[in-house]
């Protein structure tokens, strides 16, 4: 009789531990949010769906390069230099026309590497992080906005500039050898103008030209000595004058000559 009030009170005893804890909760703030109609505050750096500001792209291409798992992929066209394509935000001037740039999503790990290397600051990470596709393929984000008429506009373009810029290179080459002659006199003066310059050394060195006439440059500045003797005879003419000008002219074999003076020296 006793096992069964004792199996009544752990039945109801249960029961009031279950309810306490019912009851606590009745009154503490609820923390389920009703998801999708309410959806929680995400923090600020959070990486979610990528975006691209298209306007300040300047197709550098940085932001592929980054992605480790190669899902940024990026096709650009130069412009030439008669299409002015603005300016970023950031004063950047735009030279390339970004035909494609395609990102799939499907594949990114959402590293955040991409972001941090572009110098427009243009590709970022967004809040929104529902993007449930039905088919792959609409995982792949395109945000290049030319058309296929643009693209093939700006690929003539480019074209029609690039032969121009060879034909012209073509005809800079053609021109060059017609310059070449002109200049074929020129050289032809120098050689006349060496000769001059013994003739303006003197008489005296004209001597030791003949002996050497290869080494004719050599003495004309061994001349120069000589004409200083020339000016300064009274000082000391006598003494190494008359020995030394001879040491000097023949430069071309001056290693016998100067032995010639000192013997002179040893004599007296
Ligand atoms: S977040 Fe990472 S994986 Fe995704 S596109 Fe950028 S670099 Fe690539
Ligand atoms: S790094 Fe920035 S500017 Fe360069 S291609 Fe990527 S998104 Fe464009």
């Amino acid at each position: 009789m006793s096992r069964y009030f004792r199996g009544v009170w752990d039945g109801v005893y249960t029961v009031l531990i279950g309810m306490k804890v019912t009851w606590r909760h009745l009154f503490t703030r609820a923390v389920t949010i009703q998801y999708p109609d309410v959806k929680v505050k995400l923090p600020e750096r959070a990486r979610n769906r990528l975006y691209v500001n298209m306007d300040d792209c300047i197709g550098c291409d940085q932001c592929a390069m980054a992605c480790p798992v190669d899902c940024i992929t990026i096709e650009t066209v130069k412009s030439t230099p008669d299409v002015d394509l603005g300016l970023t935000s950031v004063g950047t001037k735009k030279r390339l026309y970004v035909s494609q740039f395609d990102i799939d999503i499907a594949k990114c790990c959402y590293c955040g590497l991409c972001v941090y290397p572009c110098p427009t600051e243009c590709i970022k990470m967004t809040d929104v992080y529902e993007f449930s596709e039905y088919e792959r393929e609409n995982l792949v984000y395109r945000f290049a906005v030319m058309t296929p008429a643009e693209i093939d506009a700006a690929k003539s373009r480019l074209v029609a500039y690039d032969k121009e810029q060879a034909a012209k290179k073509a005809a800079a080459a053609a021109a060059r050898p017609a310059a070449a002659p002109a200049r074929g006199p020129a050289p032809a003066a120098s050689p006349s103008s060496p000769a001059p310059k013994p003739a303006a050394g003197g008489p005296s060195p004209a001597a030791a030209p003949t002996t050497t006439p290869p080494a004719a440059p050599a003495p004309a500045a061994v001349s120069t000595p000589a004409a200083a003797p020339a000016t300064t005879p009274p000082a000391a003419p006598a003494p190494a004058a008359g020995s030394t000008p001879a040491a000097a002219t023949p430069p071309a074999a001056p290693s016998t000559p100067p032995a010639a003076p000192p013997k002179n020296d040893t004599n007296p």
